[in-house]
C-alpha cells in the first residue's frame, strides 16, 4: 500500500467539513447514509461525493453499501480529526515516530512549534476486545452512538482527567497537556518501561517507591488496576513515572480489594523474579517462612486509611461524569472477563468494530509533518505526495517497525513494547449550520 504521509497537509477545508459530517452522523449511525453526510456537510453541487471519494482514497473513511450506501470513519479518519484540532489549537505542529503500541493504544512523539517533544496517545478501545464490546452492547444501547469512537473518546477523557488530577496531587505522572476526542497529549517521559530493565542500582528503594505509590493512591481513594512493570517508567536516575490510567477505579469499587491486591502482588512477583528481591529482613525469627513474613509486610487494603470522593470531585471538575465512568468500567471489566476466560476468538466477527486492518491505519501517521494547518489546496495528484528518497527509507523502516509491533500485538513475536506480549499471554486468545460543525468538533 502506498503511504500517504502528507495527507493531512493536503486535505482541504471541504475535506474536513465532510469528514466532520461523517463523524456527526456516527452519533446515530454505525454506517452514515451518504445522503445524510451530504445534508450535514452542505456543500454545493454534489461536492460532498467528490470529497468522499478523496477521503476514501486516503483511507479516512470506509465505504459500506451492504445495507445502504454509506460511510464510516476509520481510525485514521478519527485520528486526523483529533490531530487537526490539536494542531489548530497550537498544541503541537508535527507528528514524529511511534514510540509505543499497545493493544488499545498507539503512542507517538509530537513536536511543538518551538521544538519541544511531547507524547501523543491515541486510544483504540475495541481494537481487540470485539466480543466484549458486543456483549456490552445491550447495556450501552440506550446511547445510540455507542461505538469504538465513543469508547476510545471516553478512555482518553478519563485518562486525561486522571493524569491531570494525579499530577496536581503530586503523583509522578506525565504532565497532561491537552485532550481531543480519543487523543491525549502529555509530556514525554525520558525513561523506559520497567520491564525492559535488567538491573537496578537500588532495587530496595525502587521497590519501596513503587509499593508506596500503590498505597498513596489508595489513600487518595484510587486503585490503578494495571499497575505493573509495563506501566511504570524508570529513568537513568531510577526515578519512577506511572502511566496508563483508563482502567483506574475507586477504592469503593466492589472489587476494590481484589484489584488492589492484584497490583501489589504483581509488583512483589516481578521484583522477586527479575531482581531476586525479597522483603525478608534478618530480624525475623527463623520459624517464619519467607512467604509468612512477606505476607505480614505487605500493605493491606483493609487497614489503609482510604479517602473517598476523590473521583467524584476531581473528575466531575474535568467533565468526566460518573455515568461515563460506569460505562468505561463496564467495558473494561467485560474485556478482562473475556481475557481471563481463555476463550479463543475464532467466532468473533471483528468487521463491525474494526474499520480497517490496524497496520493500514496508522502507517500514514509516521513522521507526518504538518506544515500547513489549514490545507486549503485540494490536490488530487498522488505523486505530489510522494516522500522523497530519504523519507522513503525512513518510511520503509517505520512500516516494518509498525508491522512487527502489530504482529506482536496480535499474538506474534515480542518486539517494540514487551508489554504486548505480556498482554497477549492473558488474552488468547439537516443542512448544517456552522454551530453544528463546531459542536461536532467538541464531540
Ligand atoms: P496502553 O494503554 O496501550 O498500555 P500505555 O499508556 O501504557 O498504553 O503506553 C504504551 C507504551 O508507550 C508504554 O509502555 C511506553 O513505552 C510508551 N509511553 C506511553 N506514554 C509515554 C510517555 N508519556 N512518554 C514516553 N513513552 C510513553
Ligand atoms: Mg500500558
Amino acid at each position: 500500500m502506498k503511504l500517504d504521509v502528507d495527507a493531512l497537509r493536503y486535505l482541504s477545508k471541504d475535506d474536513f467539513r465532510v469528514l466532520t459530517a461523517v463523524e456527526m452522523g456516527m452519533r446515530n449511525h454505525e454506517i452514515v447514509p451518504s445522503e445524510l453526510i451530504d445534508r450535514i456537510a452542505g456543500l454545493k453541487h454534489g461536492g460532498t461525493y467528490k470529497v468522499l471519494k478523496n477521503l476514501l482514497k486516503h483511507k479516512l473513511v470506509h465505504h459500506d453499501s451492504s445495507k445502504y450506501d454509506g460511510f464510516r470513519l476509520t481510525y485514521l479518519g478519527y485520528d486526523f480529526l483529533a490531530i487537526k484540532a490539536l494542531v489548530n489549537r497550537g498544541v503541537f505542529a508535527a507528528v514524529g515516530r511511534q514510540i509505543g503500541v499497545g493493544k488499545e493504544s498507539d503512542i507517538f512523539e509530537v513536536a511543538t512549534e518551538d521544538g519541544t517533544v511531547l507524547a501523543m496517545k491515541l486510544h483504540r478501545l475495541g481494537r481487540t476486545s470485539f466480543r466484549a464490546v458486543k456483549s456490552k452492547r445491550d447495556y450501552l444501547l440506550h446511547r445510540k452512538s455507542f461505538n469504538w469512537l465513543y469508547l476510545s473518546r471516553l478512555a482518553a477523557l478519563k485518562e486525561f482527567a486522571f493524569m491531570k488530577a494525579l499530577g496536581e496531587h503530586g503523583f509522578p505522572v506525565p504532565n497532561a497537556v491537552d485532550c481531543n476526542r480519543h487523543c491525549i497529549v502529555m509530556s514525554l517521559v525520558l525513561g523506559y518501561p520497567l520491564v525492559q530493565v535488567r538491573e537496578l542500582r537500588n532495587p530496595d528503594v525502587v521497590f519501596e517507591t513503587i509499593v508506596g505509590l500503590v498505597v498513596r493512591l489508595a489513600e487518595h481513594g484510587l486503585i490503578h488496576c494495571d499497575f505493573n512493570e509495563f506501566n511504570i517508567m524508570i529513568d537513568d536516575d531510577e526515578n519512577i513515572t506511572m502511566i496508563d490510567f483508563p482502567q483506574m477505579v475507586s477504592v469503593a469499587h466492589r472489587n476494590g480489594q481484589m484489584y488492589f491486591d492484584r497490583d501489589v502482588d504483581g509488583i512483589y512477583k516481578f521484583f522477586r523474579k527479575r531482581f531476586n528481591h525479597s522483603v525478608v529482613e534478618d530480624s525475623h525469627s527463623s520459624h517464619e517462612t519467607e512467604s509468612d513474613i512477606e505476607e505480614e509486610e505487605r500493605p493491606s487494603f483493609s487497614s489503609l486509611a482510604k479517602a473517598t470522593g476523590f473521583l467524584d470531585k476531581e473528575l466531575a471538575a474535568s467533565g468526566f461524569t460518573r455515568r461515563e465512568q460506569e460505562q468505561i468500567e463496564s467495558f473494561i471489566e467485560g474485556s478482562e472477563a473475556e481475557n481471563s476466560s481463555g476463550s479463543d476468538e475464532d467466532d468473533v466477527d471483528d468487521s463491525e468494530f474494526m474499520p480497517e486492518k490496524v497496520d493500514e491505519d496508522l502507517s500514514s501517521l509516521n513522521s507526518l509533518r504538518l506544515a500547513d494547518q489549514d490545507g486549503d489546496d485540494d490536490d488530487d495528484d498522488d505523486d505530489a505526495h510522494s516522500p522523497d528518497n530519504g523519507d522513503a527509507v525512513l518510511h520503509r523502516r517505520l512500516v516494518k517497525q509498525r508491522r512487527r509491533a502489530v504482529a506482536a500485538a496480535q499474538g506474534g513475536r515480542k518486539t517494540l513494547s514487551s508489554r504486548n506480549s505480556y498482554k497477549e499471554k492473558g488474552s488468547k486468545g439537516a443542512q448544517s449550520s456552522s454551530k453544528a460543525m463546531r459542536q461536532a468538533c467538541k464531540w
